[in-house]
């Protein structure tokens, strides 16, 4: 029996993050600047989509020993940003891996320690930087009938549960590991480029209301896979990643992006 995976969450827990009122001159919501990292997710969506002020992109993926992503997702994901992004001078990804935090499963509060404690790229005068962290334990937020993949979690920011994806790909019967890899790196990575009504305004109607920021075009990449016919089996059982669908394209282009 296929098991129900509904996949991929949105990080609004940037709130551990940001400002209190106190600290807060203006006693003003919180300032976003979407020119600097560790903002909240959606934020710098524009920056990212257009050249206006990055004209490249540096990626830096981190995985604990032993939960490297392929090369393949790697690649896929590089493809999907110089598809919808305007980056002239390029996508260059720098990997690494980091021994073990040793503290899994990870509550979201570790996600956002572990980055502050190993990132090392940060924007620059014309080039913004994006953490991928590929974990080797589960969310702790999994239960017995959902578990999370993905993250996006900060504006720049997000994290892959790699031990996760591994468990549930390359068994007969699973999808294919760099298949579902693509998945979920480039959903997290829509949530990240705005989508949907996260940062980045609709041009049409397509918010799914049951479950916000997400598409409700089922076959779109940005659609939130849960119960009858739901789960990542169903939306990957084509044999290539889910695509972004039209709506989701026009919201990218009405903001800067390709
Ligand atoms: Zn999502
Ligand atoms: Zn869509």
């Amino acid at each position: 029996m296929k098991k129900l995976i509904s996949l991929f969450a949105i990080g609004l827990f940037l709130s551990v993050a940001s400002c209190s009122k106190d600290e807060d001159p203006l006693d003003n919501a919180v300032v976003i600047n979407p020119n600097t990292n560790k903002q909240q997710t959606g934020s710098s969506a524009n920056a990212l989509l257009s050249d206006k002020k990055f004209k490249s992109m540096v990626v830096e993926v981190v995985y604990v020993n032993g939960f490297e992503p392929s090369p393949q997702a790697i690649s896929n994901f590089v493809a999907f940003l110089t598809a919808r992004t305007y980056k002239p001078g390029g996508i260059n990804v720098v990997k690494r891996s980091i021994p073990s935090p040793g503290n899994a499963p990870y509550t979201n509060e570790e996600i956002v320690s572990i980055e502050d404690a190993n990132r090392t790229k940060y924007n620059n005068a014309d080039e913004i930087a994006v953490w991928a962290f590929f974990a080797d334990g589960k969310s702790d937020k999994d239960t017995d009938t959902s578990v999370i993949l993905g993250t996006a979690y900060r504006n720049t920011s997000f994290v892959i549960f790699e031990q996760t994806i591994q468990g549930l790909s390359d068994s007969p019967f699973e999808p294919n590991r760099s298949l579902l890899e693509t998945t979920v790196i480039t959903h997290e990575f829509g949530h990240i480029l705005g989508l949907t009504n996260l940062g980045t305004a609709l041009q049409s109607n397509h918010e799914d209301a049951t479950h916000p920021k997400h598409c409700i075009e089922k076959t779109c990449l940005m659609y939130w896979s849960s119960e009858l016919g739901g789960g990542i089996g169903n939306m990957v059982s084509s044999g290539s990643a889910p695509q972004l669908d039209s709506q989701c394209i026009a919201d990218l282009r009405a903001n800067g992006g390709k």
